[in-house]
């Protein structure tokens, strides 16, 4: 039979997935012989058990019964004895922090008889009845699903009537009166009487934890969390000590260092006279943890000393729950503390500097989440500002500008150069404009997974969500705050996307410290703790972008997977250069033909006779040989990938509504308009339903005779001239959309005769690289084939992730995928991180194809996902040879290619 209870001495930290987070660190305390109250875990395992079938696995109720006996033995008492009682906690405690999600039961043996046996052993009436009052409320609450608010009035009701400042001043017989209250609650809305059997109560109490597993709320954090919904929660049954006998005993939390900045020194929060749940009721303040020293020294140290030891042996920060009874100090929980991203290189740096982690651990500590958190601008830190609300940081960043309370007066202020901020109840596909104008958005609704947050990050805007506080009025276009204040269509307020905070004002915005810093990051392969690496700055900015520089060098020493940009420009080449890319792996074309050269790529499109075409493809050539000569230069030496013309037809012709009216007004008026009706004839010949699957990359250049040619002359043409000037130019050629091996043969010919051509003619020796995107299932499918033509494969994930799953990503974006996400049909939009199940497996099976054919294939990604944390764990994993991403999200790509290559081999994919 299953073993499915384990005493806290069985057990030790690594066991999350069995007792819980917090059920393994109490076993670890214990283990290391720290004072942690005795008990016992019941595993996750009879949790998944429980809410399979509905009922506790067998066995479950014998294994409680065997380790409650052995309690009782052992502290000398029995559950809900009359004279002396023991009494527990059932905590819940899953192998992820689900903060306050999931229920907890205190005092659990208190009933009639032992209440006054609790009043005895503590010689206090009033805390003895205190603690039965609250076990009814909190086991009415969750176990018998009472509303909380039926106790709170009650409670309320009698602080009025006795016309005192809180409950803490009520007497011992107001106490057992509302008892008797809440009893008659019970017995009212529940149907039945709160138990009075201590067997029953710790029964269902267990059953309610395991229940909680699955409450709407613990569900959607989990979604927000990609916490796993299999999981199961363990429930620990812990003996009761007590912080509310008086001012001798108290109740606390306490980090080992702080958890937003990494400061080292001693934080946390005490309260004397107080049980856990009334430092986070937030009923009375709190002290700081230092003063603790004044009241009870001997604890103070003790405590000292306790978090030095969990913090040597767990090598992080730790945060702690902790209860002085009557000057006994008990542990009640510790695990690695949560922490803001600049503490959390600070404290990564710090605990390589003070040798308790390795250099691999140091990198393994940090995220690229967090590093990209610290490359978006702040508020200025040293500006004074008052949050008038707060909900939840959707996308980074910081945001300032007028409040506009609709999509068209977001697009007509942006318009008219105002920054705006959009802000709304919820958003629709219909805010899409005003999303795409404003600086920032703002929604008293919605969670991490609204239409608002998922499109907002897509374009990367700066989103708060769920402000649950503010009530947005749509009608007046005003919102206002429980405190009162009142902001009006246009007033400038301030959004900080990555706390989630609402200001009111125009707050300053710094840019980031570590964005400044990393261009100028020395590329000497220093150890930590030389010269230049220590982590003493003179601040505490100082000393995070000293970690930054450092993981960042380690990470580049440890990693495999190349980093290369995105970039189509000279300007965005030597950006991404200066960011750390080792060249670019996708210089887009497009751009190159819009605006004025649009005209001239109509007419090549539109062209009857050669010669008309020939004199449209001469204009661009001397055009693009200079886009072409500036690329290159700015990347000199490394290689630029260069994609051959992609975007569908009808980019390049004229509008068809516009042409129609055109001509329909002419026919209206008489005045013959011959020209605008060919040209309408023409556009409506090439007219497409679905562009994106219509006439785009290697079809145009197979159509338009001259097309493709005009860009390998002009490649080969920036590369001669280079070569001669003495530089080093480094250019692939890569056609995009390929499907089948001919098209990619029909252009290779073309683009190897006209590549020897210019040779020729420059005299130069030119080799210029070949390959292709794969963005097709079908190029997937066929890559031992098109391996045969292709020196590289770039995967184009952007489009395969659209084509596997027959997706337009432009009309499901807005439209469905806020629902998708919401009903778990994906944990994350397979446009933001690799769908590996489906379009990731057509990557490695490709990948693999091609190297058959082709051993020394250079294999990479280009699509949005080479930027993306998760992806590049699993790209790692199948072992492609380089990512490719926006040049903004290099420095987070080489820090997660590093952490990749740690965990090759053991996960391959968790980058949480
Ligand atoms: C892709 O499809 O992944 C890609 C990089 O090309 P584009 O986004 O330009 O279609
Ligand atoms: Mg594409």
């Amino acid at each position: 039979m299953a073993q499915y209870v384990y005493d806290f001495s069985h057990g030790r930290k690594d066991d999350r997935d069995l007792l819980g987070g917090k059920g393994a660190n109490l076993a670890e305390m214990t283990a290391l012989g720290l004072p942690v109250p005795p008990g016992f875990t019941i595993t996750t395992e009879a949790c998944r058990a429980y809410l399979a079938t509905g009922s506790e696995p067998d066995g479950l109720a014998d294994q409680v019964a065997d380790h409650l006996a052995e309690l009782e033995r052992r502290r000398g008492q029995r559950l809900g004895d009359s004279t002396d009682p023991l009494l527990v906690s059932v905590r819940s405690g899953a192998k992820f922090s689900m903060p306050g999600m999931m229920d907890t039961v205190l005092n659990v043996g208190l009933t009639d008889t032992s209440v006054a046996g609790l009043a005895e052993r503590a010689g206090d009436k009033r805390f003895a009845w205190d603690s039965y009052r609250r076990l009814i409320q909190m086991y009415g609450e969750t176990v018998m699903g009472i509303e909380g608010r039926h106790f709170s009035e009650a409670l309320d009701g009698l602080v009025a009537e006795r016309a005192v400042a809180s409950e803490v001043e009520l007497g011992t017989d107001d106490l057992r009166g509302l008892v008797e209250q809440f009893k008659t609650i019970v017995g009212r809305e529940a149907g039945e009487d709160f138990p009075q059997d201590p067997n029953r109560q710790l029964t269902m109490a267990t059953r309610a934890v395991f229940d909680s597993w699955n409450t709407e709320r613990a569900r959607l954090y989990r979604r927000q969390e990609r916490i796993p919904e299999d999981l199961g929660t363990a429930v620990n049954v812990v003996s009761m000590v007590f912080g509310n006998l008086g001012q001798d005993s108290g109740t606390g939390v306490a980090f080992t260092r702080d958890p937003a900045t990494g400061e080292q020194g001693v934080y946390g929060d005490y309260l004397p006279n107080a049980q856990g749940e009334d430092v986070v009721a937030g009923i009375r303040n709190t002290l700081q943890l230092t003063e603790l020293a004044e009241l009870d020294r001997a604890s103070y140290d003790q405590l000292l000393g306790i978090m030095a030891t969990l913090e040597r042996h767990y090598r992080d920060l730790c945060d702690i729950e902790f209860t002085i009874e009557r000057g006994t100090l008990w542990m009640l929980q510790t695990r690695v503390g949560k922490r803001t991203a600049p503490a959390a290189f600070r404290i990564a740096g710090q605990l390589v500097d003070e040798g308790l982690i390795s250099d691999d651990e140091a990198l393994s500590r940090v995220t690229g989440a967090q590093l990209a958190q610290l490359m978006f601008p702040q508020f200025d830190p040293s500006a004074a500002r008052t949050a008038i609300a707060k909900g939840m940081g959707a996308s980074p960043g910081a945001a300032v500008g007028k409040a506009a309370f609709d999509s068209a007066t977001a697009v007509q202020w942006s318009e008219q150069g105002e920054d705006v901020i959009l802000v709304r109840r919820e958003t629709s596909p219909d805010d899409l404009q005003g999303m795409v104008a404003a600086r920032g958005v703002l929604t008293s609704r919605g969670g991490k997974t609204s239409h608002a947050a998922v499109v907002a990050r897509g374009m990367g805007r700066t989103c708060v969500v769920g402000v649950d506080a503010l009530r947005v009025d749509p009608q007046t276009h005003t919102f206002t705050t429980p405190g009162g204040d009142r902001v009006d269509e246009g007033d400038v307020i301030s959004i900080d996307g990555g706390t989630g905070e609402v200001f009111l004002g125009s707050v300053p915005v710094v840019d980031s410290a570590v964005v400044d810093a990393l261009p100028t990051a020395p590329e000497v392969d220093d150890a930590r703790g030389g010269e230049d690496a220590s982590a003493g700055g003179d601040t505490a900015d100082d000393d995070v972008v000293a970690s930054v520089l450092w993981i960042m060098r380690h990470a580049d020493r440890t990693r495999r997977l190349g980093v290369r940009a995105n970039a189509d420009t000279a300007d965005d080449a030597r950006r991404a250069r200066s960011l750390g890319a080792a060249g670019i792996g996708l210089c887009r074309t497009e751009h190159m033909f819009l605006g004025p050269r649009r005209k001239s790529v109509e007419r090549v499109i539109l062209a009857r006779t050669d010669e008309q075409r020939q004199a449209g493809l001469d204009e661009l050539r001397p055009l693009q040989r200079e886009d072409f000569t500036d690329i290159l230069e700015a990347m000199d030496g490394l290689p630029v990938t260069i994609r051959l013309l992609d975007p569908p037809l009808h980019e390049f012709l004229p509008d068809l509504t516009d042409l129609s009216v055109r001509v329909a007004v002419a026919e209206a008026t008489g005045t013959e308009d011959a020209e605008a009706s060919e040209l309408l004839a023409e556009v409506r010949r090439l007219h497409e339903q679905n562009p994106m699957l219509g006439m785009r990359g290697v079809r145009l250049g197979v159509m338009v005779p001259g097309l493709f040619d005009l860009q390998v002359r002009a490649i080969a043409e920036a590369t001669a001239t280079l070569r001669q000037r003495g530089r080093d130019p480094r250019p692939e050629i890569m056609v995009p959309l390929v499907a089948a091996v001919q098209e990619l043969e029909a252009i290779r010919d073309m683009a190897d005769a006209t590549v020897a051509d210019i040779a020729t003619e420059y005299g130069v020796d030119l080799t210029i690289p070949i390959g292709t995107m794969i963005e097709l299932p079908r190029a997937t499918m066929t890559a031992h084939q098109i391996a045969e033509a292709a020196e590289f494969f770039s995967f184009g994930t952007n489009d395969l992730t659209q084509t596997t799953w027959g997706f337009s990503r432009d009309d499901v974006e807005a439209t469905f995928f806020p629902a998708y996400l919401e009903r778990g049909v994906f944990g994350v939009s397979p446009f933001e991180s690799i769908d590996a199940e489906g379009v990731g497996r057509l990557v490695s099976i490709a990948a693999w194809e091609g190297k058959e054919t082709r051993p020394d294939l250079k294999v990479g990604v280009c699509g949005e996902h080479g930027g993306d944390p998760a992806s590049i764990h699993f790209f790692e994993s199948i072992r492609l040879d380089y990512v490719s991403c926006s040049p903004f999200r290099v420095p987070v790509a080489r820090l997660e290619a590093g952490r990749a290559a740690l965990t090759a081999g053991s996960d391959g994919g968790d980058s949480r």
